[in-house]
């Protein structure tokens, strides 16, 4: 896409950090880092959303993302990593071309996510369950 800033670097119009570039995956630095090293791994394609990126490829951002974080565990002192994806404008994506962070992490770097953990109601889990896995089986059913 003409327009979209991760098209640009991808083609080298915007200047980026390059981590990783292959057939079908590029990863550079994220420009304001959750910490130093902080790394996006996208797809060459321009997709908006991860559910539209072919499985190879999604595959291969997953693969490279964890490959990455290993690295950067081993050269530059880190505990673990978190991978992370937003995927539309409520979850946090700001940049619409899909991209998965590779956010290196220590025990006490003063980051934290913020994870709320909610308690279902009485047969709500069994209903969103049913819902969701015949919605899937009905689209993975027509994409083969
Ligand atoms: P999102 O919030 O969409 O998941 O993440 C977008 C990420 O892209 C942000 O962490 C932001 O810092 C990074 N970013 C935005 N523009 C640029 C850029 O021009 N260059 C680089 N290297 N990173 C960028
Ligand atoms: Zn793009």
């Amino acid at each position: 896409m003409n327009d979209c800033i991760f098209c640009k670097i991808v083609r080298g119009e915007i200047p980026s950090v390059k981590i990783y570039e292959d057939d079908l995956v590029f990863a550079f630095l994220d420009i304001s880092p959750i910490n130093f090293g902080h790394t996006l791994v996208i797809p060459k394609e321009h997709h908006q959303s991860a559910s539209t990126i072919p499985e190879a490829v999604a595959g291969r951002m997953f693969h490279i993302g964890s490959r990455i974080g290993v690295a950067l565990r081993r050269k530059c002192d880190y505990d673990a990593y978190n991978l992370h994806l937003a995927d539309g404008a409520a979850a946090g994506q700001v940049v619409m071309h899909a991209h998965l962070h590779v956010v290196p992490r220590q025990a006490e770097d003063g980051f934290h996510w913020n994870w709320r953990q909610l308690k279902y109601p009485e047969g709500r889990m069994a209903e969103i369950a049913a819902g969701v896995s015949a919605r899937l089986a009905a689209d993975l059913g027509e994409e083969s």
